[in-house]
């Protein structure tokens, strides 16, 4: 899956809302969240973003490995 980081928070531009097909970014209260068993990862919302919050979940820097989770969290134990 695709995951959205720390920098979207209190940004969410939505520009990767309009490129992702199969519409699984979903807009929390402070950042958008990408649905772990939705995304198809495609990858096209990763170029779009204009401050470089997402990744693909492998390539998460270290500082934001912690977002792999907080994505999922927001899905399934909110
Ligand atoms: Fe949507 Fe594709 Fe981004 Fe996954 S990788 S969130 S399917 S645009």
């Amino acid at each position: 899956t695709y995951v959205i980081a720390q920098p979207c928070i209190d940004v969410v531009d939505r520009a990767c809302v309009e490129e992702c097909p199969v519409d699984c970014i979903y807009e929390g209260e402070r950042a958008l969240y990408i649905h772990p068993d939705e995304c198809v990862d495609c990858g096209a919302c990763e170029p779009v973003c204009p401050v470089e919050a997402i990744y693909y979940e492998d390539d998460l820097p270290a500082e934001f490995t912690p977002y792999l989770q907080d994505n999922a969290d927001f899905f399934f134990e909110a």
